[in-house]
């Protein structure tokens, strides 16, 4: 599904098949997931394949690897480059993008001594999530700030991610709704929340979040069609039956919930400012180049 005989990927300075490329067995990012990675997305426009944010992306790479003391000196000029060419020798226009920074053999838990750049790509042409999704309040918390740096996208962090969303699949519900250590809404596994509420939204403050990428693009979305929002704390029930309350991420887009805890959101989506964020996302995705 991922690749496959004629697949090629970037791996360590060079452009290669995926199916020959490898990894040793002695490195701290298999064994104790001190790798650092993005998810970004390629669409087509009228002006071909265009990553969409790829400044912000490759930015937010090069953040978590200083972050996690992991040596790492690709631009973002050289990684946006080098990303093109990767969707361009695979013929790639719509595609989900993994670029992973991994470390050279070293057992110990001291700080990485050399990384190694993988960018990934493979084909996508709409979101992961179903729409229209009944989410629970999981009884998993986020990673506590104080023992991670929850601000980078880090390997080791989505063990917590694993956990939360089996959870939630496991007892029916299409996703978990994660809580900070002290009973705050979070996000979801692998996705920023909002909730709306006689027109304004709301989302969590940062904290104990992953302040993504697409989150930020809603707030220049709702800037531009004067829509109000607010970062602030807030409880599951602050959120339970409200109007309508959406997912948000590169992978995800803009993901429409349809009940929190079996309790449903009560608009119309189509009527909410939450659709018609939903709709300007879709729109600006193709249209955005560099
Ligand atoms: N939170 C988590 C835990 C995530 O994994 C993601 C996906 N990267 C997000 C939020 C959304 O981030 P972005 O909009 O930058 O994709």
């Amino acid at each position: 599904m991922y690749y496959n005989d004629d697949t090629t990927i970037y791996f360590d300075g060079k452009f290669m098949k995926a199916k020959d490329a490898g990894t040793d067995l002695y490195g701290q990012s298999l064994h104790y997931g001190y790798s650092v990675f993005e998810g970004i997305k390629s669409y087509s426009t009228d002006h071909g394949a265009r990553i969409f944010k790829a400044k912000e992306h490759f930015e937010r790479l090069r953040r978590s690897a200083e972050l996690m003391h992991i040596p790492f000196d690709y631009s973002v000029n050289q990684l946006t480059e080098l990303t093109y060419e990767l969707l361009d020798r695979n013929g790639f226009t719509d595609a989900y993008i993994r670029p992973l920074v991994t470390c050279s053999p070293n057992m110990s838990l001291s700080k990485g001594q050399k990384s190694y750049l993988s960018l990934l790509a493979w084909e996508w042409n709409n979101g992961y999530l179903a729409d229209k999704m009944k989410i629970m309040t999981s009884p998993f918390q986020r990673p506590n700030p104080k023992a991670f740096k929850v601000e980078a996208k880090v390997g080791g962090h989505y063990v917590n991610s694993i956990l939360a969303c089996q959870d939630a699949k496991d007892k029916g519900y299409d996703e978990a709704l994660v809580l900070d250590e002290n009973g705050y809404v979070a996000e979801s596994s692998g996705a920023n929340v909002f909730y709306e509420k006689d027109g304004v939204l709301f989302t969590p403050a940062k904290g104990s979040i992953l302040p993504g990428i697409t989150r930020q693009t809603v707030f220049e979305i709702c800037e531009e069609l004067d829509i109000p929002v607010k970062e602030t704390f807030f409880k599951p029930e602050d959120m339970r039956g409200a109007d309508a309350g959406f997912f948000c991420g590169t992978a995800a887009e803009i993901v429409a919930l349809n009940s929190l805890d079996d309790v449903p959101f009560t608009r119309n989506w189509e009527e909410t400012a939450s659709g018609r964020v939903q709709q300007a996302y879709l729109k600006l995705v193709r249209v955005l180049s560099l």
